[in-house]
């Protein structure tokens, strides 16, 4: 199934908004294995409105409409989908009864104008909103509508709308719509999660290119963030236990494949999140010495609960008296190889545990710009090191971008290096071990 959202509202095109619907939606599509190709988003004009309809029903088999449907005089999208199909609006009773209920409850008044949220098209499927009052409305696309708007060959066309309030839409969504489809899909859509950090996304695309491209059972959709690669395996199914059973191999496979850099195969699980559990699984307090990143490494590791088991302390030491006195760094090291550079990050990394008794740390620095670059050391220069029980390493990295970019690039190596060198570590003593017994 081809499915399109077109979000309207004149405030997403101002950027008052930020269009986290379309952001929603297109996740729930992946996760049901609908595929989508295109977004829209248009002012409150019924003209423009019309035409984005119109171009949406040509190519895709359903088109989620956001926005519009308040009580408000710029809200239109109820009317003008109405018009554009000509169908009648009439006042559905139970929805007037429900908003009744809703102001009611509040003790507030019902104005005239919300009322309005209570007319809909006429031979509509009415979805209830939880959340407010405008209800969410389905309409299946007759015949005589098809010929004339639809898409070639399609055989069955719908025009949902949802409100714009994102706790309405989503909860609509989940409550309402996704039972309907996934009735009629006469199926079950499975999908999981394989979150990989470290490595780049055509690294990943090319280790798992025939995965990806493959037309079988289950579909591999990668995609970036900073530092990771997600991807989520769909499959199709009878029932939900034999779509399980074909994604299983398919991580597995992948594992195999990508080995450590796998950190999650759960949906909520972050890289942060999976860092923590590590360390608390093998008992290591941790601490954080940071120069460009400011206190961001910290600030991402405290947003897992249950951290304040293992992290002891968060050093910001942004000048270089600050990286001697707290965390005694030399100022010899300093005056000789510069702040940002090998030597001084592995000195912090050294300070910043034997000052707070941590078993772990990760200290940075960097030039994260836009001044302050030379030839030398450019913006994007950045050295991470990591101490893990003594054994220290020191990475140099070369990152582009504006501040922003350069300082979450250094956030998720420095993660991603301290996973690494755990990892490292106890493998080695693994093997170790096995070697001496
Ligand atoms: P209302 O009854 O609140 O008027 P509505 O269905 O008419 O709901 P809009 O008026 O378009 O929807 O938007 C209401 C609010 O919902 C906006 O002020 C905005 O905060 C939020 N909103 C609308 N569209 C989006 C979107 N695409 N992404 C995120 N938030 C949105
Ligand atoms: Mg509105």
């Amino acid at each position: 199934m081809i499915v399109e959202t077109i979000c309207v509202g004149t405030e997403l095109l101002l950027g008052n908004t930020v269009n986290t619907n379309a952001a929603y939606l297109a996740g729930q599509y992946a996760a049901l294995g609908m595929n989508s190709y295109y977004q829209t988003v248009v002012g409150d004009n019924a003209e423009r409105i019309v035409e984005c309809v119109k171009l949406a029903l040509s190519r895709s088999d359903m088109v989620v409409m956001c926005g519009g449907l308040g009580p408000t005089p710029d809200d239109i999208t109820r009317e003008t989908v109405a018009e554009l199909l000509g169908r009648k609006l009439y006042e559905d009773e139970t929805t007037l009864e429900r908003i009744r209920d809703w102001f009611g409850s509040r003790g507030l008044h019902m104005s005239e104008n919300n009322r309005r949220q209570a007319m809909v098209p006429e031979d509509a499927v009415i979805l209830d909103n939880d959340n407010g009052m405008a209800p969410g409305i389905l309409i299946r696309l007759r015949p005589e509508e098809r010929a004339r708007l639809g898409r070639a060959g399609a055989e069955d066309q719908t025009i949902l709308l949802l409100p714009g309030p994102p706790e309405e839409l989503s909860v609509i969504w989940e409550n309402r719509v996704k039972p309907i489809l996934q009735k009629e899909a006469g199926e079950v859509i499975c999908s999981s999660m394989v979150k990989v950090c470290g490595r780049s996304e055509s690294e990943v695309a090319e280790l798992l290119d025939d995965l990806i491209n493959s037309r079988g059972d289950v579909t591999v959709a990668p995609y970036a963030k900073t530092g990771e690669v997600h991807m989520r395996l769909t499959a199709r199914a009878a029932d939900e236990k034999t779509a399980k059973k074909l994604i299983k191999p398919v991580i597995k496979d992948i594992k195999g494949r990508l080995g450590d850099s796998v950190y999650t195969t759960q949906e909520d699980v972050t890289l942060e999140k999976a860092l923590v559990e590590l360390l608390l699984a093998n008992h290591l307090t941790v601490t954080t010495a940071e120069s460009c990143t400011g206190g961001l490494i910290a600030a991402r590791l405290v947003n897992v609960p249950g951290v304040s088991e293992i992290f002891k302390c968060g050093f910001v030491t942004y000048s270089n008296k600050a990286k001697r006195k707290l965390i005694g760094v030399k100022r010899k090291t300093l005056d000789k190889f510069g702040a940002v550079s090998a030597e001084v990050v592995r000195e912090m990394a050294e300070g910043a545990a034997f000052y707070s008794k941590s078993d772990v740390s990760v200290a940075v620095s960097g030039i994260a710009g836009p001044d302050g670059g030379t030839e030398e050391k450019p913006v994007g220069l950045v050295y991470i090191g990591v101490n893990v029980c003594g054994n220290i390493r020191v990475k140099e990295f070369r990152f582009s971008g504006n501040r922003e970019k350069v300082r979450n690039q250094t956030v998720a190596s420095a993660m991603i290096l301290l996973r690494e060198c755990i990892l490292g570590y106890y493998s080695r003593l693994t093997f170790g071990e096995k070697e001496n017994g």
